[in-house]
């Protein structure tokens, strides 16, 4: 979880080109991160879920389940269409496997 130094918004995770990214979906501001455990995380949670292709990026995130009260997700971001448009992020319970989706 990152807040944006400039409007304070919450940031998104984003893979671009093999580099990770922190994009702010309000003003656009952008950072690269380079924390190598972030990254690591990251890869290897990517290599547990190789079915699940199209996933930009894959962490856990601390949000409600809807269905069991459980308060841990996988969470990642799927591009629709082209780089520009919005993208949708996706959570997964970790206890019950429930997935959800939310549009920002
Ligand atoms: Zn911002
Ligand atoms: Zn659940």
């Amino acid at each position: 979880m990152k807040f944006c130094p400039r409007c304070k918004s919450l940031m998104r995770i984003e893979k671009k080109e093999e580099k990770i990214f922190y994009i702010c979906p309000s003003c656009g501001y952008v950072e690269e991160i380079t924390n190598p455990r972030i990254t690591m995380k990251i890869q290897k949670k990517e290599r547990v879920t190789v079915i699940e292709k199209d996933h930009t990026v894959e962490a856990i995130v601390k949000v409600k389940c809807p269905k069991c009260n459980n308060d841990t997700a996988y969470t990642w971001i799927v591009q629709t269409r082209s780089g520009d448009e919005a993208s949708t992020v996706f959570y997964k319970c970790t206890k019950c496997g429930y997935t959800w989706r939310v549009y920002p």
